[in-house]
């Protein structure tokens, strides 16, 4: 069985990527990743020390913030809080920030859909105690982890029966309990991640990507990025099946690597505008010595 490392034990791959680098990239999953797990979606908050970190990172030279997350865009966008940051909401169907604005173009369509199946699931589960149908505007969530264990096939093959009846992809998340019905449309976070890295490759040259998640939609992102970035899969087991490079316990080890990067880069810019300040010093002096 493959053992995936920690990456606080191996920050000295990563340190020695950003020393070489020009640009950093950083695209980050919010639930599990950056806002630690909650029962209810809706309770979630990211804590001040990582919001401060990625604040202070986000105004940063060289530096490109993604959060990219299955909710709303709207949402992610308040919840997340942090300025100069490019929001992808509904695993990147829909991006904004930093001078992007992308809308993936069949999804206008699927909102009356979306509409529409929330009102018959509403009617269909009525019965069903437990059941949170989240209406994402061009998704929808259906949260069983209330539904008492025996009933909790029966919620999902009810849902799904209800889901069949539609144009739509359905995913089930057993690691958060949701039901997510989704526009069939051939896009995920790997797709999303890649259109960001095409769309921002007229600004960044030698730029390193670090890309980290939590569950297995973040998983498509750390395929499509295979070779080109550095992917992090938050989860405790060093035994996680993942095609990550490397793995964080948890949302505060992710705060801490998120810190340490905001420590090295912070120094090097410091280091580059005192070399400036040198070097634009050395002028003066030979100017005066040529007065
Ligand atoms: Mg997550």
């Amino acid at each position: 069985m493959k053992m995936v490392e920690n990456l606080l034990r191996r920050f000295s791959v990563l340190d020695r990527k950003l020393a070489a680098a020009d640009e950093l990239v950083l695209i980050l999953d919010f639930d599990g990743t950056l806002s630690p797990l909650v029962e209810m979606p809706s309770a979630a908050v990211m804590p001040e020390g990582t919001r401060e970190t990625l604040q202070a990172l986000a105004v940063l030279d060289g530096i490109t913030l993604v959060i990219l997350s299955g909710r709303a865009l709207e949402d992610l966008k308040s919840r997340a809080g942090v300025g100069g940051v490019i929001y992808g909401g509904c695993h990147g169907l829909e991006i904004e920030g930093e001078g992007i604005c992308f809308r993936h173009p069949d999804l206008s369509s699927f909102e009356a859909v979306v509409d529409e199946i929330a009102e018959t699931l509403s009617v269909s589960t009525e019965k069903m105690p437990g059941l949170i149908i989240e209406n994402k505007r061009y998704a929808l969530s259906v949260h069983y982890r209330k539904v008492d264990g025996e009933r909790e096939e029966e919620a999902l093959a009810a849902i799904s029966q209800v889901a069949g009846r539609y144009p739509c992809r359905a995913r089930i998340s057993r690691e958060s309990r949701t039901f997510e019905i989704l526009p069939p449309i051939d896009w995920d976070k790997g797709k999303a991640s890649l259109w960001i890295l095409e769309a921002l490759a007229k600004r960044a040259s030698r730029s390193l990507v670090l890309c980290m998640g939590d569950e297995l939609t973040d998983e498509d992102a750390f395929a499509a990025l295979k070779g080109m970035a550095v992917t992090v899969m938050v989860n405790p087991l060093p035994s996680v099946k993942t095609c990550a490079d490397f793995r964080l316990d948890n949302t505060d080890e992710v705060a801490e690597v998120l810190g340490r990067i905001l420590h090295c880069v912070s120094g090097r810019s410091r280091k580059a505008r005192l070399e400036v300040r040198e070097e634009s010093s050395s002028h003066k002096e030979k100017r005066l010595r040529n007065e």
